[in-house]
This record gives C-alpha cells, sequence and structure tokens, in this order.
C-alpha cells in the first residue's frame, strides 16, 4: 500500500465515521457507531492502523500521523456527542415535555394521629392545653396515687411489663394527671396523649402497645355537670353524634365513673353490625376524680374537684375508616396510609 492509498484510506474512514457518529440520535447508536469505527477489534481505525505494516519504510510516518489525526477526531467527536446524548436522556429528550410533572407519593399521618390532632383541636378550643410525660413510671404514680388498692383485682387489667430497678411501662396515660397536678396549682385544663402498655395478645382487637388520650379539668367548684356538659359537645363535634348516654362504671382513680356510648352514626340507634346490634357505640370512660387521687397529688379535696376521661384513639381510628383488623394499624404499610389519608404528592401544599 502506497502513501497516497494509505491517506485516502485514512480520509474515507474519517469522513464515514464523522458520518456515522454525527447521525446517532441516542446512546445507543452512538455506541453501535462507536464499535464499528473506533472499536479494538473490528474496528475501521483498527483495520487502519494493520495497515501501517504494509506501508513502506519512508512513507510510515506520515501514514501513521495521518491515522493519529483520524483516530484522535473521531475519538473526541464521540466524546462529545456521548455527553450531549447523555444529558438528553435525563432529561427525557424522547418524552413530552410539556407533559405535567409525574409527582410522588411523598407520605401521610397515620389515622391514629390525625385522630389524636382533631381531638386536640376540639378540646384546645374549650381552652385545654397538652401534656406529657414519660412512658417509663414508677408504681405509685401508675397505681398508688391513682387509688389503687394493692391486689385489687382493678390491677388484672392492668398487668404490664417491669423494668429493672422496679420501673414500669405505664398502663395508661393517668400518671401524666398526676404529675400535671402536682406540678401546676388549679384551675388545670389538660389533654394527655401517648402510648400506653398491657400484657395483651396481639391480635384483630388487642394490642401490647397502644394510643391513648385522656383529659383531665381541676378547679374549684367543679361538678359531674361540666363533666357532661363537655364530653356531649365533644361527642357533637366529633362524632356528629345527636344522642349520647352515660352508663355507670367503675375505676380506681373516679367516683362516681361512667362509660360514655354515642348513639350509632350508621343505623341511627335501631341497631347494625357496626354498634353490634345495639344502636350504640362505646367511646371512652370518664368520672369525677376521686378524692383520694387529688390528697394524693397534693390537693384539697375539700376545697378542689376535677373530671377526667379516657379513650383510645386507635379504636376510633378503626370504627370511623372501617379498618377490619387492628394490626394494620402497625404495619407501616403506605398502600393503607394512602387510602386513609389521601394523595398527598411531592410540590402540593402542604
Ligand atoms: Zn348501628
Amino acid at each position: 500500500m502506497n502513501l497516497d492509498q494509505y491517506l485516502s484510506e485514512a480520509a474515507a474512514i474519517e469522513r464515514e465515521g464523522t458520518a456515522a457518529l454525527s447521525a446517532a440520535t441516542d446512546v445507543d447508536a452512538l455506541e453501535a457507531a462507536r464499535v464499528a469505527f473506533l472499536g479494538d477489534r473490528q474496528g475501521r481505525l483498527k483495520s487502519l492502523q494493520e495497515s501501517l505494516k504494509v506501508v513502506s519504510k519512508e512513507d510510515k510516518p506520515a501514514a501513521g500521523k495521518r491515522f493519529n489525526e483520524a483516530r484522535a477526531h473521531l475519538q473526541s467527536l464521540h466524546d462529545e456527542r456521548k455527553t450531549v446524548l447523555g444529558r438528553a436522556r435525563q432529561v427525557g429528550a424522547k418524552e413530552d415535555l410539556s407533559l405535567p410533572e409525574r409527582r410522588a407519593w411523598k407520605g401521610a399521618k397515620h389515622p391514629v394521629t390525625l385522630v389524636i390532632e382533631e381531638i386536640e383541636g376540639i378540646f384546645r378550643e374549650l381552652g385545654f392545653t397538652v401534656a406529657q410525660g414519660p412512658e417509663a413510671e414508677t408504681e405509685w404514680y401508675n397505681f398508688g396515687a391513682l387509688n389503687f388498692p394493692p391486689n385489687h383485682p382493678a390491677l388484672d387489667a392492668h398487668d404490664t411489663l417491669y423494668l429493672e430497678g422496679g420501673g414500669l411501662l405505664r398502663t395508661h396515660t393517668s400518671p401524666v394527671q398526676v404529675r400535671t397536678l402536682q406540678r401546676y396549682a388549679p384551675p388545670i385544663r389538660v389533654l394527655i396523649p401517648g402510648t400506653v402498655y398491657r400484657r395483651d395478645f396481639f391480635d384483630a382487637s388487642h394490642a401490647p402497645a397502644f394510643a391513648q388520650i385522656e383529659g383531665l379539668c381541676v378547679d374549684e367548684g367543679i361538678s359531674f355537670v361540666d363533666l357532661k356538659s363537655t364530653l356531649n359537645l365533644f361527642a357533637e363535634r366529633f362524632f356528629g353524634a345527636s344522642r349520647t348516654r352515660f352508663r355507670p362504671s367503675f375505676f380506681p382513680f373516679t367516683e362516681p365513673s361512667a362509660e360514655m356510648d354515642v348513639q350509632c352514626g350508621i343505623c341511627g340507634g335501631s341497631g347494625c353490625p357496626a354498634c353490634k346490634g345495639t344502636g350504640w357505640i362505646e367511646i371512652l370512660g370518664s368520672g369525677m376524680v376521686h378524692p383520694a387521687v387529688l390528697e394524693a397529688a397534693g390537693l384539697d379535696p375539700e376545697r378542689y374537684s376535677g373530671w377526667a376521661f379516657g379513650m383510645g384513639p386507635a379504636r376510633i381510628a378503626i370504627s370511623r375508616y372501617g379498618i377490619p383488623d387492628i394490626r394494620i394499624l402497625y404495619d407501616s404499610d403506605v398502600r393503607f396510609l394512602e387510602q386513609i389519608a389521601g394523595p398527598v404528592l411531592s410540590g402540593a401544599e402542604g
């Protein structure tokens, strides 16, 4: 092969290679052109390099220089095209850029949190503030101060996990009532949300750790009328209940004590599966704060009186959203949360 032949062959390869690399409209086509011209095995430049062996010794420097020029030109053209096409693929140049953005679901509040926040909102309007306290408690705060006599059967419902050193995991948020009464002087109106623990099996309607929310109102001259009117107002606001009823009950820390039911909103009181045919749905326990509890917290029960209530936001969430099994609330399955909370999308307000 003489020098002229070699130079024209190099020019042809450079021209065709330039055309092929420039014509590639995506990364895959560019790679095919690279293999065809710059490829190590069967690329056109590789065979041009092989041809240098048959060029005469005096023509070799000129031929080699031309080969290097052609290779450098095609290589830099390839690199440049690769950058451009790679960037185009990232922004999705093939897609219609005028289409609206595809939004990702960014998450939502848990149904139990939604219920707690709504309850808090209603009671805040009535002058209540939110109080919190430790989940690991002493026996005195969890039982003693709340008028649980030692060995009383009421303790059975409050079996819990005991910690090394004599503490326990609180079985209700009521210890925070005592802590609040010790810390602040009446008038007191607090709402106490928090996690509590019981030695319950984890089944469709029980969990060993669950949310509770309690309310406490203590001042001079507080009576059962205050309890009833406040809780009736709450039931009307929260459940849309037109009727409520109070049934006598027992709690060690209140006297008298009452369970509060709201008329079933689904059947209007005639009886249906949601209310187990009774026409009523039990929503909370309540009562007048026992004088022994006020005394344990350092208040004079002759001067002060109060009322309190407690309820389970998880049970309310279950009946409100028609959730068949309480364990779903603990599964952290975002598909479930999305169903309850609706779409909360990235880029959306809030
Ligand atoms: Zn019903």
